[in-house]
């Protein structure tokens, strides 16, 4: 297959050819081949990629396979490592793949007139048989497919902070809808703890009732006594400041 013209689009995309984008467009053209599907049927998002970095390798990836973070065909768990597992969502059927161990030495064999490393790879990525480049595992995942594609269109509001939760991404606790943050801490933590408006309105005086465990303050509190409460106590307290 001559695989130029994705080496084109995903450069374009790069600013430049890199040895990792390659990669993706090989290991994307991969993940396709052994799935065996068709184009009108990744067009239905048929498939799902999850690629374990993002970076150089995710473009390649995109060009290969027109899966896309648009079209939540393209998901990231960050492992730092140039893989990806390609997901069947109709028949379940998953295939992680990854460059072989020694793809970088061998990358030299293919290109004997290039001393420079780099662009021994740039070269031999685009001619190395595939069974030289790359391991294929068949997998299954740890999480279910449905959960991950979640129901299109699906929204709530989070009982914590007000803001709304699409693609079922709340979690439930203590009777409450929460999203991640509120429920788990993120990956940010506010500088000032302020009112929700919209969870005020809706648990008010009415927290103390279905939450009797907790003391609920309806007057200003001060922020040491936020800091000294846990998570979920400090969720209500909060949403009954002011
Ligand atoms: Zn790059
Ligand atoms: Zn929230």
């Amino acid at each position: 297959m001559n695989i130029q013209s994705l080496l084109e689009a995903s450069a374009r995309k790069h600013s430049h050819l890199c040895p990792r984008q390659i990669l993706g467009v090989r290991i994307g053209l991969r993940g396709i081949a052994i799935l065996g599907l068709k184009p009108e049927e990744i067009a239905r998002k048929r498939l799902l990629i999850i690629a374990e970095t993002d970076g150089c390798f995710i473009d390649g990836l995109i060009a290969a396979t027109g899966c896309d973070f648009g079209h939540r065909t393209l998901r990231v768990e960050d492992y730092g490592k140039v893989a990806a597992t390609f997901v069947d969502t109709k028949t379940e059927r998953c295939v992680r793949i990854a460059p072989t161990l020694d793809v970088r030495e061998n990358a030299s064999s293919y290109a004997p007139d290039e001393p420079r490393h780099y662009f021994a790879q740039l070269k031999a990525y685009q001619i190395m048989p595939d069974e030289e480049m790359m391991m294929v595992q068949e997998v299954n995942l740890n999480m279910d497919i449905a959960q991950i594609v979640s129901r299109p269109g699906a929204r709530t509001n989070c009982d914590g902070c007000g803001e709304e939760i699409i693609n079922q991404r709340e979690t439930h606790q203590n009777g409450l809808i929460l999203c991640h943050f509120c429920a788990h801490g993120g990956y940010y933590a506010p500088k000032f703890y302020t009112p929700a408006p919209l969870a005020i309105t809706q648990y008010g005086k009415g927290v103390s009732d279905s939450h009797p465990d907790i003391n609920v303050l309806t007057a200003p509190v001060e922020l040491n006594l936020l800091e000294e409460a846990t998570h979920l106590e400090r969720l209500i307290l909060r949403n009954c400041l002011g």
